[in-house]
């Protein structure tokens, strides 16, 4: 359901929005770690329902995780 594990999948649209400027979607690398997010397993993947950018934790997570794009 809810551990701490299932928490870090995925960094969604808002919480993203909220963390960063626009010119995040031009220069990631700038804004985040992203190589250190890449040695968490993480990967920058765009919802395609709300087209943002986010960040996930496993392939199988599709959508940024907002609840209009899930499901
Ligand atoms: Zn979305």
């Amino acid at each position: 359901m809810t551990d701490a594990d299932d928490t870090v999948k995925c960094l969604s649209a808002k919480e993203i929005k909220a963390l960063v400027k626009p010119e995040f979607a031009a220069n990631p690398d700038i804004f985040y770690p992203v190589k250190t997010l890449g040695n968490l397993g993480f990967t920058r993947a765009c919802c395609p329902k709300c087209g943002e950018n986010f960040w996930r934790h496993s392939d199988k997570k599709v959508t940024c995780g907002d609840s209009n794009c899930e499901g």
